[in-house]
């Protein structure tokens, strides 16, 4: 946790006339556990894109390692280690879990070699088991499982969960949780973006809020809960 694997610092994205993000300065360490929280239209997958290359930010500048990525294009910055999971899985229709993992990993020649990287990502995600299991057949806990596998193909550096959890039961979520944790020792730096406010709080080791844009707040699980401007954003005066 000693130096930022991402840095953003001046980010800005208006659309139209109305700035839904920034100026945001934010670090994200090297094999950190960051929580965002806030309320709908604060602006998170807005800075989720600026970090993913869907959206370029107005002004300021994302850097990854070192490196200034802002004009990177979002397959490059996969490419490089940023990956993220979608709030609403979405897998390919028809196919197996296998071959859902083989798809975006067909730039590895040997037929073998892709067999074995799908087999390592299913295993870090517990899914070895559904792997010739057609993907319209899982259960909701195994579609989230298989969106986080979709995620990891790349062997990310950084991974960020949209909303990995939803929908899920509490032994459910306990599972995901535990597959993150278990990712992020492994190396693997979490950004966390989460209504499920208990898992998002257990799970990070700082967590940043937002509200219209802004960053809010910053601090541990315990500092943010009890922060007066978060408690207003979220319970109201
Ligand atoms: P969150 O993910 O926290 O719910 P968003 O980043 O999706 O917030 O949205 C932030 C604000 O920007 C919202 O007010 C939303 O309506 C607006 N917004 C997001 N994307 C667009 C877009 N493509 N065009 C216009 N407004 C947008």
């Amino acid at each position: 946790m000693s130096r930022p694997a991402l840095s953003m610092s001046g980010v800005e994205k208006s659309f139209g006339p109305f700035r839904a993000l920034g100026p945001v300065d934010l670090d994200l360490m090297a094999n950190e556990r960051l929580g965002i929280i806030g309320p709908n239209g604060a602006g998170k997958t807005t800075l989720i894109n600026c970090i993913t290359g869907v959206l370029r930010p107005d002004s300021g500048s994302v850097r990854f390692e070192g490196a200034d990525i802002t004009a990177l294009p979002s397959f490059r910055r996969a490419r490089l280690g940023i990956s993220r999971t979608f709030q609403i899985p979405h897998p390919f229709r028809g196919m197996s879990v296998v071959e859902n993992l083989l798809v975006p990993l067909d730039y590895i020649h040997g037929v073998e070699d892709r067999h074995r990287r799908a087999a390592e990502v299913l295993e870090r995600v517990g899914l070895s088991a559904r792997a010739a299991y057609p993907s319209e057949d899982l259960s909701q806990l195994e579609l989230r499982k298989l969106e986080l596998a979709r995620a990891l193909v790349g062997n990310p550096k950084v991974l960020i969960a949209d909303e990995a959890m939803a929908g899920l039961s509490e032994a459910e979520i306990d599972e995901v949780l535990a597959i993150l944790y278990s990712l992020n020792e492994q190396g693997v730096a979490v950004i966390m973006i989460e209504h499920i406010m208990h898992a998002v709080m257990r799970f990070s080791q700082r967590v940043v809020c937002f509200e219209t844009g802004q960053l809010i707040a910053s601090g541990t699980a315990e500092e943010v809960t009890r922060n007066p401007t978060v408690q207003k954003v979220y319970f109201g005066e």
